[in-house]
């Protein structure tokens, strides 16, 4: 069986699904082709955060590092403004709060790591301001004496992890965008100006059947799989692999409002609109092996008991309330990385009417991938000056 649209996009996670909707609504034939169902990834995973300042991992190697992740600043600054008006648009609420987050410091060390850091991101355009700790609780007051000073970003928050892509999905399909799950992409071959997506659909029953969709451009939204997507038109798209850990308390009255993260440990920590406390914030998980001794990107990750610990302590030392509610759950998810730490978002290389978007905070910075995607596709110039995060930084690696 054969089939024709405008766009293929390849993956069902937040990405995808946001992609696809804002095709669709301006028109386009889309076809989402997703080998799971949708949401089933990292993006359904994930703690949800929607964080503008630079996180723990961009500061801890220093400010040189810091400075250079801030390059995705105009990206954060478009996700902030399309998180806060995307559910109207949609008609569907993603579960968006952004009630403002901080970023603490237990030490006068890292109370300066965190000024520097507040300037780099002042002169991109963020709005943030420093606090000392009796302005730190004032407005929040679940904060230990330990905290000796805040970076406080007034757009930070949170979106539902659970529903947010799932309703994008839907908001696409409305504009008439068709979503096929459980059907991998298996191939894809330039032809006649456009693209052949060869693709097998895993019906029920175990019954298999081969398609190709014929399109004029293909997206890759595939996360973890974007560097296995880009081999199959032997154009390099270097991702790293990283398995991070969750946990989740049993709901409590409410008592966070905001995104609290932190400058000299990994911690994620914010409350659900159904009252449970969602902790995170890096802590490893182990990825498995395939036989050749590359990551098992198909495989679980294991569970390291370790990290659970440390990161309920990290989490309890700032937000002693924690210690006494009970956790209900850990889960693992596998996110990707850039060998720059920078996002990969344009067109690949040697691959005319190819795009791609992945790296870092793709959750947090969805929206923002899928507009430049979105115009770019449509033949409009970018909306956001895409140069730092070209596909083809890395063309010496290219075929
Ligand atoms: C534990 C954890 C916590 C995190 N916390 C945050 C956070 O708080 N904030 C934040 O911004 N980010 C966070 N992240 C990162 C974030 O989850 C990801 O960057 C983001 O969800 C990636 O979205 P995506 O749509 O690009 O990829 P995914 O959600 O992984 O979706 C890709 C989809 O592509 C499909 N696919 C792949 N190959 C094929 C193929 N050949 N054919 C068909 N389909 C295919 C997959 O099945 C998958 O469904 C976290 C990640 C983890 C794991």
């Amino acid at each position: 069986m054969t089939e024709r649209c405008d766009v293929v996009v390849v993956g069902g996670g937040l990405l995808g699904c946001v992609l696809a909707w804002m095709l669709a609504r301006e028109g386009a034939d889309v076809v989402l082709l997703e080998r799971d169902q949708v949401n089933q990834h990292a993006s359904g995973q994930n703690a949800g955060s929607l964080h503008f300042q630079l996180e723990y991992r961009m500061v801890e190697a220093g400010l040189e590092s810091a400075r250079r992740a801030a390059e995705a600043m105009p990206l954060h600054l478009d996700s902030a403004s399309l998180w806060a008006t995307l559910g109207d648009e949609l008609g569907e609420s993603l579960g968006v709060i952004q009630n403002g987050g901080l970023m603490l410091a237990e030490s006068a060390e890292q109370a300066k790591l965190l000024e520097a850091k507040s300037d780099i991101e002042r002169s991109w355009g963020l709005d943030v301001r420093m606090m000392d700790g009796d302005e730190v609780r004032a407005i929040a007051p679940y904060l230990s004496d330990t905290v000796v000073a805040a970076a406080y970003c007034p757009i930070e928050g949170k979106a539902d992890t659970r529903t947010a892509a799932p309703a994008l999905a839907r908001g696409a399909m409305r504009h008439g965008a068709r979503v096929r799950t459980r059907t991998a992409v298996t191939a894809m071959n330039r032809k006649a100006g456009g693209w052949a997506v060869s693709t097998e659909e895993h019906a029920i029953h175990g019954r298999r059947s081969s398609n190709i969709v014929h399109a004029d451009s293909v997206v890759i939204a595939g996360g973890v799989w974007t560097t296995e997507l880009g081999d199959m038109v032997s154009a390099h798209l270097p991702t790293i692999a990283v398995a991070l850990t969750m946990t989740v308390t049993v709901k409590v009255p409410k008592f966070i409002p905001h995104l609290v993260q932190h400058a000299g440990a990994k911690l994620s920590l914010k409350q659900s609109g159904d009252g449970n406390i969602l902790i995170g914030g890096g802590w490893p998980a182990r990825l498995l092996n395939t036989p050749e001794g590359k990551p098992d990107l198909y495989s679980r990750p294991e569970l390291l008991r370790k990290s659970v610990a440390g990161n309920a302590r990290a989490a309890s030392r700032v937000v002693p309330a924690v210690q006494k509610i009970p956790a209900l759950r850990t889960w693992v998810g596998t996110t990707t990385l850039t060998p720059d730490q920078l996002p990969l978002v344009g067109p690949v290389p040697n691959a005319p009417g190819m795009f791609v978007a992945t790296g870092g905070s793709a959750f947090t910075l969805g929206p923002s991938f899928a507009r430049v995607l979105t115009e770019l596709v449509l033949g409009r110039p970018p909306s956001i000056d895409l140069s730092p995060y070209d596909p083809s930084r890395y063309r010496s690696q290219n075929a």
